[in-house]
């Protein structure tokens, strides 16, 4: 399971040591020392999870927890708290700033590892190895295979996130621009038209099965993956 992790931590040796570990482990690592440099680094691209150290120069942790959590787009942006406080009080203040979870500093890395595995296990289904199934449509993400009715289906890589995505967040519309956001990463330089493209390959791919049904449109809005019809 190898995320996009933007660290947000203003002392360049724990930065350090933290990215090392990150890295080691297979996750992509984008850092911030500020709160300005972080929110900059959301606005290009949408991390799958964000670090974020309580102690900051100028706005603090929580601000940035606050912030994220009022703005439509990076409401959904799984948050780990890192601070050096274990005080309960401000355990609850972290958490009702909108972070998922909390870990207090000095703490190991295979303990960081594991929080993170859970805290995107639980607000990021599509970041797991873990397969889903929909009425016979079965994707697993360690084996990188797709089928329907237990015939191989072949997917590009792009339709693959795609399809992962949806089967993770079945019954909601997710707009084009959300769908760049959470499939595609940078929305910077990709028109909102590619997605129309690669949803149609999708669609086609899953033709042989019966399974297109499932991507449906919504008029003026964007997509969304049912079993309603
Ligand atoms: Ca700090």
């Amino acid at each position: 399971m190898a995320a996009n992790i933007l660290l947000v931590e203003d002392e360049p040796a724990i930065q350090e040591l933290i990215a090392f570990n990150l890295n080691q482990a297979g996750h992509h690592v984008l850092r911030a020392s500020t709160a300005e440099a972080a929110l900059t680094l959301v606005r290009n691209a949408l991390p799958d999870l964000v670090l974020l150290d309580w102690m900051l120069p100028g706005a603090s942790g929580v601000d940035i927890a606050k912030r994220l959590r009022s703005d439509e787009r990076t409401k959904h942006i799984p948050i780990i708290m890192l601070t050096a406080r274990s005080d309960e009080q401000d355990k609850i203040t972290g958490l009702e700033s909108g972070a998922d979870d909390y870990i207090t500093k000095p703490f190991s890395p295979r303990e960081l590892l594991a929080r993170i595995k859970a805290v995107l296990r639980r607000r990021a289904p599509q970041m797991t190895d873990d397969a889903v199934e929909v009425q016979g449509l079965r994707l697993d993400p360690i084996t990188h295979r797709v089928s329907g009715n237990g015939d191989t289906i072949d997917l590009g890589p792009t339709e693959f996130r795609l399809l992962h995505f949806f089967m993770t967040h079945p019954e909601r519309v997710h707009s084009r621009s959300q769908l760049l956001d959470q499939v595609w990463g940078d929305h910077v330089f990709v028109e909102e038209r590619t997605v129309d493209v690669h949803i149609r390959r999708l669609r086609s791919s899953l033709e042989s099965t019966g399974h297109d049904g499932l991507i449906q449109t919504v008029r003026g809005t964007g997509y969304r993956f049912s079993t309603q019809q």
